[in-house]
């Protein structure tokens, strides 16, 4: 089985390659536009697969993407490519509406034009890899989104992927495209862009760098290992429903200043010397927009397909702190050549 996985050079792209690689018989095209969010080196140990194989393609691109399927004759999609920071979407949300809506809409088209044109396999299906955000904030008390919640996406980066999901479910619908669809909480592991809480805070941390929190640190998040991402999401391609959505969710629920906290007493016990790095912590303006609390039902996704998380969030923290710590030469030519660890997201470009 061939699958074209778009955004595989990202930070849960290369994940699911190298899960799909090292784990399973599938064959993948890794089709990436090769944006700043990406490296090369979080598929480099499954580069050298005869059932690897690389386009640099923007999906934005329908030629490119109509020449791809052409050639490749996939028996499905699993669609991550995507402007996926929040702070750069209230920075330049175009881009965001480019990549999230527009290219959505043109990997919709050409699948559809495979479909029809009689060339895919018989269960050739598109799964849409989308997140928790769509559905908006949640007080600290409220029971956690299931699928049938209803959108209500406050950024850019949220609406724009909003938007995608229901571009998907309409292609689905009315064109009759076999479609499932993921909503996920928050990733964290090795290969995440260093833009992203964990990671920033880690190697801010190791640097002994003031930790800036947002606001006072209160807002909640879901977070789920990568890896388990991955493997949920290779379930929910193999045996999801036509036309279902799945929520996936880590169980794990933190606030922003808990997430910190916990980094800073990891390092600490792995570095060690001078005080405290907690002290490091510095409250700074809060991001407009920012959503209290995301937190997933997986129920779902449990019961009908049989996922359920293997990380706990602190076995997979200490492990990530860890590969940060050992794996300098992945992130520190990022932060030379194209994050310097600057904030970002106060909407002023
Ligand atoms: P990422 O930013 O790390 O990677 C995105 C990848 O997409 C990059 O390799 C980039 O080069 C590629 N890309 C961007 N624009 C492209 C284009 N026009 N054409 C082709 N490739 C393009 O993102 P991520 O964190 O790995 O997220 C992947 C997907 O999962 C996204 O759709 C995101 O919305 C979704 N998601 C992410 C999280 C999370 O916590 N990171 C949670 C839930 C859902």
């Amino acid at each position: 089985m061939k699958i074209l996985v778009t955004g595989g050079s990202g930070f849960i792209g290369s994940a699911l390659i190298r899960y799909l690689v090292s784990e399973t018989t599938a064959e993948v095209v890794n089709v990436d536009k090769l944006t700043y969010a990406s490296t090369q080196g979080s598929v480099a140990s499954v580069a050298a697969s005869p059932r690897y194989h690389f386009e640099q393609v923007d999906i934005c691109d329908a030629a490119e993407v109509a020449r791809v399927f052409a050639q490749h004759k996939p028996a499905g999609v699993i669609h991550l490519a995507a402007e996926s920071h929040v702070d750069r979407s209230i920075d330049a949300p175009g881009e965001f509406v480019q990549t999230n809506v527009v290219g959505t809409f043109v990997l919709l088209q050409q699948a559809l034009g495979y479909v029809q044109a009689g060339g895919a396999p018989a269960e050739f299906r598109f799964h849409h890899v989308s997140t928790d955000e769509v559905f908006g904030s949640l007080g600290l008390d409220g029971p956690a989104f299931t699928e049938t919640n209803p959108y209500d996406p406050s950024s850019p980066y949220s609406a724009s992927k909003a938007a995608a999901d229901h571009f998907v479910r309409a292609w689905h619908r009315t064109f009759g495209l076999p479609v499932v669809l993921s909503n996920c909480s928050n990733n964290y592991g090795p290969y995440q862009f260093p833009e992203k809480l964990i990671p920033l805070m880690i190697i801010k941390a190791a640097a002994r760098e003031p930790l800036p929190v947002y606001g006072r640190g209160e807002n909640v998040r879901d977070w789920l290992h990568v890896n388990d991402h991955a493997r949920a999401l290779w379930r929910i391609f193999s045996r999801g429903v036509l036309g279902e959505s799945y929520n996936i969710g880590g169980n794990s629920e933190r606030s922003n200043l808990q997430v910190v906290e916990r980094v800073c007493q990891l390092v600490d016990e792995r570095l060690g010397g001078g005080p405290p790095r907690r002290d490091l912590i510095t409250y700074v303006k809060d991001r407009p927009g920012h959503d209290l609390r995301y937190a997933i039902d997986a129920t779902k996704v449990d019961r009908e397909l049989g996922w359920t998380p293997q990380e706990t969030f602190d076995s997979g923290l200490e492990q990530t702190v860890d590969w940060y710590l050992e794996n300098r030469e992945w992130w520190q030519p990022i932060l030379d050549a194209k994050y310097a660890g600057n904030r970002l997201g106060l909407g002023k470009s």
